[in-house]
């Protein structure tokens, strides 16, 4: 759940699909005129941390960018600290295959014992070309291997968007910037593959819009922002493709079973604090 802080008064906007302004540059959510931009890596945090209660507390309309990363916001909530708990949270397992094609690109989710994310992409740059990556999601995999991975963006785009005035808060401190043939950031990249685990980032991210965790395999290739909401779309929509399972149910399988959420941090712009309920 958001609270935007504003001169009116307090504003709450729970993390759902339903909420989504359409936006091309990032995941904005909100109500009314009231929005918060650029929610997709604080969400991509949480989810991937399995903290399904909090409140996230904003004093602009944009979530801060850190450094094009999860991972600052994986360090504050690690820092603020991650109360268990009495209220059982149900997980959403996947019982039917489900998919979105455009072309040549794809976002599916099948049945699977436990949450997985396949992501493939192809860009013509040579420190891309054709890269993969296997995820099985666990918070430990996600603070290892995922949270750290920046956005990125090639050299045109970005000097498009500055040229009209858009994405004023990018530079080489939160976006790794492309040239024709190598990496524009003086420190490089953090892996060889950041790029594939940023999508499986975002990706994660923008499932978090589902309201619910998911048990199952996502499978994307050359995919994004707009196709992962029109799958969670398409899952709440398709109510015959998914169970609900309790706790009980869960622990059966070999998903984690704590239940998690945050306790307040107030050091900095975004305060992440327990919510009460689901
Ligand atoms: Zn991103």
């Amino acid at each position: 759940m958001f609270v935007l802080r504003s001169a009116q008064g307090p504003v709450s906007v729970r993390a759902s699909i339903r909420h989504v302004v359409p936006s091309e540059l990032c995941t904005t959510l909100g109500i009314g005129g009231s929005l918060v931009k650029t929610t997709e890596h604080v969400l991509a945090a949480l989810a991937g941390c399995q903290i399904d209660n909090a409140y996230i507390e904003v004093t602009a309309d944009e979530v801060p960018v850190m450094d094009g990363s999860a991972g600052p916001f994986v360090r504050l909530i690690k820092a603020a600290g991650v109360t268990k708990q009495d209220r059982q949270q149900p997980y959403l397992k996947i019982v039917r295959p489900l998919e979105v094609m455009e072309g040549e690109r794809r976002v599916l989710i099948k049945p699977s014992t436990c949450p997985r994310i396949s992501y493939a992409i192809e860009y013509a740059h040579p420190l891309i070309q054709h890269q993969t990556y296997d995820f099985d999601w666990t918070p430990q995999a996600f603070e290892r291997d995922i949270a750290d991975a920046r956005t990125f963006g090639f050299l045109h785009e970005v000097e498009y968007l500055w040229s009209k005035g858009l994405g004023k808060g990018g530079s080489l401190d939160n976006t790794i910037v492309l040239s024709e043939r190598d990496v524009m950031n003086p420190s490089g990249l953090r892996y060889a593959d950041e790029c594939v685990r940023h999508k499986v980032l975002d990706l994660i991210g923008d499932f978090a819009l589902l309201g619910v965790p998911v048990i199952g395999h996502i499978e994307a290739e050359r995919s994004g922002h707009a196709m992962h909401a029109k799958l969670v779309e398409r899952i709440l929509a398709e109510t015959d493709s998914w169970v609900l399972l309790s706790a009980d149910e869960r622990s059966l399988s070999t998903y984690p079973t704590a239940h998690l959420s945050v306790i307040p941090d107030t050091s900095t712009q975004v305060a992440i604090q327990t919510a009460a309920g689901f």
